[in-house]
């Protein structure tokens, strides 16, 4: 296999196994898994003919935000991506069936975000050379994964919290919008102003932490909310107090 090609989709197996694999209670269908991954590369093929259809038209819609790296961040990246990602979870997965369990958001989520991130990375990958295939597999592609994990986590509140829905619905757009543009804000800042500014060194030190911190968060989600119902479980329980579910994942 070309080694650019595998360093591309490893990191995307990796994490998708990994989140398929915690899904213990009951396993969601292969159909509809791969259904939301192929979404997720939709999002990326949309995003990249839009990007062609202006470079044909001549004018751009976000031409206000290149200089900043805040907006390029949020105008460029976060926005258009996550609210795509949040547009094709909730026609797929919404009023489907399988999507019972609290987990389950997570999981779809997930699939959604990493069909972006595959052919996102592939792009990325074969322009920047196996260097940058192993610095996306270490950072971007996790980093689209957690933004995922977030979403997911709301979405699945919301769908299973009708009386705070629209609330809970509006931080599954919100929250990984703020993930992925202060994730974005901190790397383009880095490439705008850190050599000019002197202030590489720091930037480096505040984006390690914000990573560091993102996957604490997504961690949590996964590792501390009962799969099915989605409260939180106490320290040291083996059933969730609140459905008896057994917990076995954490
Ligand atoms: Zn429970």
């Amino acid at each position: 296999m070309d080694p650019l090609l595998l360093i591309s989709i490893l990191p995307v197996v990796i994490l998708l196994g990994y989140i398929y694999l915690k899904d213990k209670n009951e396993r969601e269908p292969l159909g509809l898994l791969l259904k939301a991954f192929f979404c997720g590369t939709l999002v990326a093929v949309l995003i990249l003919l839009w990007g062609v259809f202006e470079g044909i038209a001549g004018f751009s819609l976000t031409a206000f935000a290149e200089n900043s790296a805040v907006l390029k961040s949020f105008f460029q990246a976060a926005i258009p991506e996550e609210g795509l990602k949040f547009l094709f979870l909730y026609w797929l997965i919404w009023n489907n069936k399988e999507f019972n369990e609290h987990f389950d958001g997570i999981v779809y989520a997930v699939f959604v975000s990493m069909g972006f991130a595959c052919v996102e990375n592939i792009l990325y990958v074969y322009s920047g050379g196996f260097g940058t295939g192993v610095a996306r597999a270490l950072l971007a592609v996790p980093g689209h994964f957690l933004f995922a994990v977030i979403m997911g986590y709301f979405f699945s509140r919301a769908r299973f919290t009708p009386l705070k829905r629209k609330y809970l619905l509006a931080m599954a757009f919100i929250c990984p919008v703020l993930a992925h543009g202060l994730y974005d804000t901190l790397c383009f800042a880095m490439e705008m102003y850190g050599e000019s500014t002197g202030l590489s060194s720091v930037l480096n030190v505040v984006f390690i932490a914000f990573d560091i911190k993102l996957w604490q968060i997504g961690l949590k989600a996964i590792r501390t909310h009962c799969h099915v119902c989605g409260a939180k479980i106490p320290k040291g329980e083996i059933n969730c107090p609140y459905c008896d579910q057994m917990v076995k994942y954490s």
